[in-house]
């Protein structure tokens, strides 16, 4: 059950429905086969991201119309004429979706608001293209100030659908195949040496395995998308380390992580240890990579990293 009580309830319900339904869209899409394109900085995409996030947009809408969205994807060039069909095939399939304008909905360009949700459709594109694992992600924040999130993991360690939920100051939580939400907490990891790390399947650098090796630690997690925040949360794995770009790290990738890991008992800062500001559609952070991790072994990661490579290369 999710309290009623606490002052971001509704907003916690619709993203909690959103999630549910919009890995049903990924889902689909898995099972059918997708179209899968090149954004102009190289990263993929697919059709089920487009699909995934014209839906969650509309409910957003829907709801709390005078809400900005800042959504990843805002490329209409893929969506021709085949495209829209095959989006169309899915909605009617899972019978969601009634009368929405596809080009107009992923092109809403929405004016500053306050009240203001970030959308990840699909993290982790590149784990979902080889049926590995992904994420669905939303957040909600009030100027720029987290308040909510959900992120959905289907298959999430093999398991079933995991949905993730956290709200600020009122705990992280999650449940497994549409169950009753429980409570999460980091785990009570005090020695680094014998942490189990979290890294990146495809996008890490070699200063974060040397960091690894310096701090000798030996057992290892590798996947993709923001799920590795989640095994932090629910206390899988004891800390997660990851490149950030400065320059191009936006909210709809970090924010739902972010909050769900705190939530849970856990710290999130940079590689220096300064908090990671969150501005309208950026990450703000002064070095270029993120520490995760259940907050006891937080300092011996920030002191173990002192010295990495990273730090003179930027
Ligand atoms: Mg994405």
């Amino acid at each position: 059950m999710i309290s009623t009580m606490t002052p971001y309830h509704e907003e916690l319900k619709l993203a909690i429905e959103i999630v549910n339904t919009a890995s049903k869209i990924t889902e689909w899409f898995r099972e059918v086969g997708f179209q899968s394109y090149q954004k102009e900085d190289d990263s993929p995409v697919t059709i089920a991201d487009y699909a995934t996030q014209i839906y969650i947009i509309n409910k957003i809408m829907e709801q709390f119309p005078g809400d900005q969205i800042i959504a990843e994807e805002d490329d209409n060039s893929f969506l021709d004429h085949k495209a829209k069909r095959s989006i169309n095939s899915c909605y009617e399939a899972l019978n969601i979706g009634e009368n929405i304008n596809i080009e107009k909905t992923l092109m809403k360009k929405d004016k500053y608001s306050k009240r203001q949700w970030t959308v990840d459709p699909i993290d982790g594109t590149k784990g979902y293209q080889k049926g590995l694992s992904y994420a669905i992600g939303i957040g909600f924040m009030i100027n720029s100030d987290p308040k909510i999130c959900t992120i959905a993991v289907p298959n999430y360690k093999k398991f079933g659908k995991a949905i993730f939920i956290a709200e600020k100051d009122n705990g992280s939580k999650f449940a497994i195949n549409n169950s009753e939400f429980k409570p999460i907490n980091v785990s009570p990891q005090s020695q680094l040496k014998q942490a189990k790390m979290c890294h990146s399947l495809h996008y890490d650098e070699p200063w974060v395995m040397d960091f690894a090796t310096r701090a000798e630690i030996a057992n290892f997690v590798q996947i993709d998308s923001m799920a590795k925040f989640c095994m932090i949360a629910d206390g899988t794995a004891d800390l997660y380390v990851k490149p950030m770009n400065k320059s191009r790290s936006f909210t709809w990738d970090f924010l739902p992580g972010i909050l769900l890991v705190q939530e849970a008992g856990g710290t999130v800062t940079d590689l220096q240890g300064n908090s990671i500001e969150l501005q309208n559609d950026k990450c703000v952070v002064s070095a270029p990579g993120l520490i995760a991790s259940n907050s006891i072994i937080h300092d011996d990661i920030i002191e173990k990293l002192k010295g990495s490579e990273i730090f003179n290369k930027n």
